[in-house]
């Protein structure tokens, strides 16, 4: 009767075409497998080459078509459901993950981040930082917890990855048009773009600002491509991490400085500022600025910026700091020290510690940590290392005293789940299983073998392999460069469906081994040559445009893909992003991460695989060095300190590696009982589910964030 009804009614139609248009503006959907199924349907064309666009899809119907598609009984109910799903959500008060309301009407805060990582269709990130951001917003918004993102809109994003057929990596910018995706233009109340300004050097720098809807939380993208601008200042913000460090700091200064003015400019008052990473962390100098504008003392004004500001430091790598030379910092900022009359070396001082002041370098997470009132790493491993990392900055303080705590990294389950992976809890535990991530008596029930069998469990292993093997396999069919059979030979010899999958993918920085699996290649050969226990390794990740060491890794990675025994069972998959990860995360066995210790922070992207039943082999460090339990996955290496030089140490770890796998983890996969059922291997799956889904993910996450540092003052 329903049909009838909205048929005949034109009102109906312009009233669901509206509601329609409301879900393809938040990216809730991304977070909604039957929602993305909607648009899907309407054009799988237009959703493929889009990289997943319900804004592209929305703007390729007619009102007609979309009346003559609600003919169809079952996808009119199906497209309600959505919507209803999507307003209640939208509607509702109280937390998810079984917490009370957690809104603080008082509180509300500002998450500062050079980069977010919301879906694989909004190219405003490049990798694990922004990934963790994307996930932080979707979690506070699921808890409800007031927070506001502020970004840069990078028009051309992050480059686009190919590999030409010497092996080497080429890098696109396609630009986005914003017309065209999931983000709306800030307007002042005359309904013209709201313009800010800040002053960079000796030219004023205007931006306007994107609201990108995630739930109920928003995020603001500044894009200085305005017309009030030169025309060099134009396309500061096109290139996420692409120029050098003169675009660099005037990005920051953009982020930081423009930001809170941007937030002021909206009436938005934060109670906190969580600056993550110092790229963030200028806005503390604007914030200053406010204060001593106020004509408050400068003791009193820099403990009142203290007492708003918190700062999350993401690497012990220490090249990963940004720094700035004196003089870069004097030609950007003079102007506004003598705006905020204090002089440039006081500026300067602020991102110095004593002992380095003569070096003339300004570094970003010093002046970070110097207005912070707390400040974290991201696992407990990367807290007592950043502790004495900087520990110059805290005088006559012991290191183990130093005020920096950790807040473990997670993932947003509900992001990463794979739609079968969905349809298997939900199947188990109907929508409820979305309401517990945080609870880990729930995840010991429901993983209990009388709820989920080991058949089923294996099944669905079986389905997420088959569909990543389908994945690349069509892939593989259109390019030329790919490591393996290509053209219709691809859709029948790349990869298997049988054969133990091992996910490889990240960022090609030397430091992260990517050929550590390779290392000896008399055992590599024998690991692949194994007819009775056939593996298969898939590598993805992106080489920094100006990291040579990087590209040179990658080329390698590639000559690996074409040698025999390897030839169709180590493959390289272009483009590693969140599209690309979401295939690999899902239909990968095993995820393999074996960087030189200590220098993975925390890591996320292994804690993507436990919902859609995958096991983790790992360094023991970030993340893992905590998670690690000996039954719920593997550990590459010793947990100790090891003062060995760095060959020997990848050495041995190598030689940890080969025994784990030929003596362990592959013997596991194939030692199947009468049904075909590895039953060592899927109680490992269990174990995994247990101690990691509840625990290693952003709910977990912003909930700590919450009570350790949003809701209290120290
Ligand atoms: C999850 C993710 C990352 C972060 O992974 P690491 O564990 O830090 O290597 C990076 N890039 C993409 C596309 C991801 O999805």
């Amino acid at each position: 009767m329903k049909e009838m009804k909205i048929k005949k009614n034109h009102n109906d139609v312009q009233n669901i075409l509206k509601r329609l248009d409301d879900l393809a503006y938040n990216l809730w959907w991304s977070w909604n497998p039957r929602a993305q199924e909607i648009f899907k349907e309407f054009s799988p064309l237009i959703w493929e080459a889009t990289n997943h666009n319900p804004v592209a899809i929305r703007k390729q119907f007619s009102e007609t078509e979309l009346l003559a598609r609600l003919g169809d009984q079952d996808f009119l109910s199906r497209l309600l459901s959505v919507l209803d799903s999507f307003e209640s959500y939208m509607k509702k008060r109280d937390g998810d993950g079984g917490s009370k309301s957690s809104r603080k009407p008082d509180k509300l805060i500002a998450y500062f981040c050079a980069e977010f990582g919301i879906h694989e269709c909004l190219p405003f990130y490049s990798g694990g930082l922004g990934i963790l951001a994307g996930d932080h917003v979707k979690s506070a918004s699921d808890l409800n917890i007031p927070l506001i993102g502020v970004g840069l809109f990078y028009r051309q994003g992050y480059f686009q990855q190919r590999i030409d057929p010497n092996g080497n990596q080429q890098e696109n910018y396609p630009t986005t048009d914003p017309t065209n995706v999931p983000v709306e233009l800030v307007l002042d109340q005359t309904g013209k773009p709201l313009i800010c300004s800040v002053t960079i050097g000796n030219s004023v720098v205007h931006f306007q600002g994107w609201k990108v809807n995630v739930g109920r939380s928003v995020i603001y993208l500044l894009d200085t491509d305005v017309p009030e601008n030169d025309e060099h200042f134009r396309g500061l913000t096109a290139l996420a991490y692409g120029g050098d460090i003169n675009t660099r700091i005037r990005q920051e200064i953009i982020l930081g400085i423009g930001g809170v003015r941007f937030l002021r400019a909206l009436k938005i008052e934060p109670t906190v500022f969580h600056m993550n990473e110092g790229h963030a962390a200028f806005l503390t100098l604007e914030l200053y600025r406010e204060q001593l504008a106020k004509n408050i003392p400068k003791n009193k004004a820099k403990l009142s910026v203290r007492n708003q500001c918190i700062f999350t430091t993401h690497t012990p790598v220490p090249a990963g700091h940004d720094r700035f030379p004196a003089d870069l910092i004097e030609f950007t900022l003079k102007p506004f020290a003598d705006w905020m009359k204090i002089s440039i070396k006081e500026l300067m001082r602020c991102g110095q510690t004593v002992n380095m002041e003569e070096r003339g370098e300004f570094v970003m997470t010093i002046l970070g940590l110097k207005f912070s009132r707390v400040a974290n790493g991201v696992s407990e491993k990367h807290g007592q290392i950043s502790r004495l990392m900087w520990s110059d900055l805290y005088p006559g303080v012991k290191s183990n005293k130093v005020p920096i705590g950790h807040v473990t990294n997670g993932i947003h389950i509900t992001s990463w789940a794979s739609g079968r992976a969905w349809e298997f809890w939900e199947r188990h535990n109907s929508h409820r299983w979305k309401d517990h991530l945080n609870d880990p008596k729930f995840w010991k029930h429901v993983t209990n073998s009388k709820i989920v069998s080991d058949n089923e469990l294996w099944a669905l292993r079986y389905e997420q392999r088959r569909d990543l093997v389908e994945f690349i396999r069509s892939l593989a069919r259109n390019q030329k460069a790919f490591g393996g059979p290509t053209g219709e030979e691809a859709l029948y010899r790349l990869l298997s469906f049988d054969a133990l999958t091992i996910g490889f993918a990240r960022r090609f920085a030397p430091y992260k081994r990517a050929l550590l699996l390779f290392s000896d290649l008399v055992k590599a050969q024998e690991l692949f040559d194994d007819p009775q226990r056939p593996i298969q390794i898939i590598f993805a990740g992106k080489a920094h445009p100006r990291d040579n060491d990087g590209k040179e890794f990658l080329h390698q990675v590639i000559d690996m893909t074409h040698k025999h025994p390897f030839f169709g069972k180590v493959i390289f998959l272009e483009n590693y992003d969140m599209n690309v990860a979401h295939h690999l995360i899902s239909g990968c066995d095993v995820w393999l991460n074996n960087p030189r210790r200590p220098l993975e922070a925390s890591g996320t992207s292994g804690q993507k695989i436990a919902i859609n039943g995958g096991l983790h082999l790992s360094i023991l460090d970030g993340w893992w060095s905590e998670a690690y339990n000996g039954k719920n996955g593997w550990a590459i290496g010793e947990k100790v300190k090891d003062n060995s030089s760095p060959e020997e140490i990848d050495r041995r770890d190598a030689d940890s590696l080969y025994n784990v796998l030929s003596n362990d983890l592959i013997p596991a996969f194939y030692q199947r009982d009468k049904n075909g059922i590895p039953k060592k291997w899927i109680e490992r799956m269990r174990n995994a589910m247990r101690t990691i889904i509840p625990v290693y993910n952003t709910h977990r996450m912003v909930t700590e964030y919450s009570k350790k540092y949003y809701f209290t003052k120290k």
